[in-house]
C-alpha cells in the first residue's frame, strides 16, 4: 500500500527532487560501507522520513547536507589489552564514533557487549545527533563501547578492561570535547572504574567528563532513572491524545536492565500493572503484576539472572527464550533491551492481543516493518529517538549541575526531566503535522531533529 507521503512525492516536483536525492544518498552511502546493516537500517528509517523537509529547504541539497551528515567526523577504533583472573592476556577492541559537534561536545554512552561492532556504534552515534538535538540541550552526538562482555567476569576483571579502555580513549574526550556515559553493560560500577582511571591520567577532577557518575561524586540525582521514567512521561502524553491512560493498563517491558527496570517503576507509579519482564534468557510473567522494586534489588543490586524472580513470587511463571515476551497481551510494549528486539511477527502478536501503543525506551528495537505495520493498524507508535531522550536530557543536565559546581534536588531534576519530555512529544507532534503527517511521531521527531542540526551546519560553514 502507498503511503501518504509516497502518493504525495508522485504529484508534487519539490518533493520528487527531495525524495531522489534522499534515494541517491541513501543508495551511496550503503554502497560506501558495506555490510553496517545496523546503521543502513537506522538510515532506511531516517532518510525516507526527511523528505518534506528537504523539499521545503532545496538549498540543503545543493549544500551537501546530508552527505555531510551520513559520515561521521571521527571514527576511533582502539586495542584494549587486560589481564583476567587466570592471569591470561585478554584483547577486545574499543570504539568510539564521534559523529556530529555541530550542537556541543559529543555525547552518548558507551556500551559493553559481545556484538558490538562498526555497524551497531555507527546507528547509535547517528541516533543519537538528532535525539541530542530534540532535547534542545546544547550537546552533539556520539556512542562508544567495546566487544568486552562484563557478564560473567570477577570484580577486578571489569575495572582491569575498564582502566585498560580509557588508558587510550582519554585522549579523545573531555567536557568540551567528548562526554561519554553508560549505555549495555555500562552501569554506575563501569562508569566510576573508567572515570577514576580518566582522573588519574588527567590529573584533575573533571566531573564534566563523564556523565552518569555515582551521586557520591558529581553525578545527578535521577540520572540513573532518567531514560525509564521519560519514556513513561512521553507514553503518557501519547495515550492523552486518544483519551487513554497508563492507569489500570497491562504492561509489558521487555529487558530489565537500567531502563527497563525504571520505566517499570514509573509505569507503576502511574497505575499500570507491569505483567512481564525479561533478560536475554527468558522472560517473567507475573499476572497480578511485578514487585518492581523486588526486581530492582535482583537485577540492579545482586546482578542475578530474571528466573530467580520466582523466589519471591509464587504466581509468576517463567519462559524460557526472551522473544516470546511480545505475545503476552498487554496494552502498552515497551521494548526497553536491545536494537530488532520487536519484529514483525512479534508486531502481529502484539495486534492480535489488542495493543494500543508502543515505547521504544531502547534504541532501535523495532524492525521497520514491524513499524509500518503499528502504523498501519493505527497503533500509536513512540521512536526511541524522542522516547529515549530522557536519559541524556538529564546527563546534560548533570553537565549543567558540574559546570556551576551544584547539584540540584530530585525533584528539581524530575520536573526538568517531565518538561523536557514534554517539549520532545509537542515538538513531534507539531512538527509532524505541519509537514502533513499529522499523528506520525516518527516523522515528526525525525524532521524537528533534522533542521536543528541542519541550519547549525550551514551557520557554521562546511566543515
Ligand atoms: P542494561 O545493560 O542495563 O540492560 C540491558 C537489558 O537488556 C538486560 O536486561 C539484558 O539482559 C537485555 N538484553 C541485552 N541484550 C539483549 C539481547 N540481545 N537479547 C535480549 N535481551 C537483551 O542496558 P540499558 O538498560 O542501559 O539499555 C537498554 C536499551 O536502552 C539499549 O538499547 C540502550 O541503547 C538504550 N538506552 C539506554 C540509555 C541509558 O540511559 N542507559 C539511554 C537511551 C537509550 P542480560 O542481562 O541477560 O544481557
Amino acid at each position: 500500500m502507498m503511503t501518504q507521503l509516497e502518493q504525495a512525492i508522485k504529484r508534487t516536483p519539490a518533493l520528487k527532487e527531495a525524495a531522489y536525492y534522499v534515494e541517491s544518498v541513501l543508495e551511496e552511502t550503503i554502497r560506501r560501507t558495506p555490510g553496517e546493516v545496523e546503521f543502513h537500517q537506522s538510515l532506511k528509517e531516517f532518510l525516507p522520513s526527511i523528505v518534506p523537509a528537504i523539499a521545503a529547504h532545496p538549498e540543503y541539497i545543493r549544500l551537501g547536507l546530508l552527505e555531510r551528515l551520513v559520515e561521521p567526523e571521527r571514527m576511533i577504533t582502539f586495542r584494549v589489552p587486560w589481564i583476567d583472573d587466570d592471569g591470561h592476556v585478554r584483547v577486545n577492541r574499543g570504539y568510539r564514533v564521534q559523529f556530529s559537534s555541530v550542537l556541543g561536545p559529543y555525547k552518548g554512552g558507551i556500551r559493553f557487549h559481545p556484538t558490538v561492532n562498526t555497524s551497531i556504534m555507527k546507528f547509535l552515534g547517528f541516533e543519537q545527533i538528532f535525539k541530542n538535538a530534540l532535547t534542545g540541550l546544547p550537546i552533539g552526538g556520539g556512542k562508544g563501547g567495546s566487544d568486552f562482555d562484563p557478564k560473567g567476569q570477577s570484580e577486578f576483571e571489569v575495572m582491569r578492561f575498564a582502566q585498560s579502555f580509557m588508558t587510550e580513549f582519554y585522549r579523545h574526550m573531555g567536557p568540551d570535547i567528548d562526554v561519554p556515559a553508560g549505555d549495555i553493560g555500562v552501569g554506575a560500577r563501569e562508569v566510576g572504574y573508567m572515570f577514576g582511571q580518566y582522573k588519574r591520567i588527567r590529573g584533575g577532577f573533571e566531573a564534566g567528563a563523564f556523565t552518569g557518575k555515582g551521586v557520591g561524586y558529581g553525578g545527578s540525582l535521577v540520572r540513573k532513572e532518567a531514560t525509564g521514567y521519560g519514556c513513561v512521561y512521553f507514553m503518557d502524553e501519547m495515550l492523552r491524545t486518544r483519551d487513554k491512560s497508563l492507569a489500570g493498563a497491562r504492561v509489558v517491558i521487555s529487558g530489565s536492565g537500567n531502563v527497563a527496570l525504571y520505566a517499570a517503576e514509573k509505569a507503576t507509579a502511574l497505575g499500570a500493572t507491569v505483567v512481564a519482564m525479561s533478560d536475554s534468557d527468558g522472560y517473567v510473567v507475573s499476572e497480578e503484576g511485578i514487585d518492581i522494586q523486588r526486581m530492582i534489588q535482583l537485577k540492579e543490586v545482586e546482578r542475578r539472572r530474571i528466573k530467580e524472580y520466582l523466589e519471591y513470587d509464587d504466581r509468576a511463571v517463567y519462559y524460557p527464550g526472551s522473544r516470546g515476551i511480545w505475545t503476552v497481551p498487554c496494552e502498552v510494549a515497551l521494548p526497553s533491551a536491545t536494537q530488532n528486539e520487536l519484529d514483525l511477527e512479534d508486531a502481529k502478536a502484539l495486534v492480535l492481543n489488542g495493543v494500543w501503543a508502543i515505547g521504544e525506551c531502547a534504541n532501535m528495537p523495532t524492525t521497520l516493518e514491524a513499524i509500518e505495520y503499528f502504523m498501519a493498524n493505527d497503533v500509536l507508535f513512540a521512536p526511541g529517538k524522542a522516547a529515549n531522550a530522557g536519559g541524556v536530557a538529564v546527563s546534560a543536565l548533570e553537565m549543567a549541575q558540574n559546570s556551576m559546581r551544584m547539584s540540584w534536588t530530585a525533584h528539581e531534576v524530575e520536573d526538568q526531566l517531565r518538561h523536557i519530555m514534554h517539549h520532545i512529544f509537542r515538538q513531534a507532534l507539531t512538527t509532524a503535522a505541519q509537514y502533513g503527517m499529522p499523528g506520525n511521531l516518527v516523522a515528526g521527531s525525525n524532521i524537528a531533529g533534522f533542521i536543528k542540526v541542519a541550519e547549525a551546519m550551514i551557520a557554521q560553514g562546511v566543515i
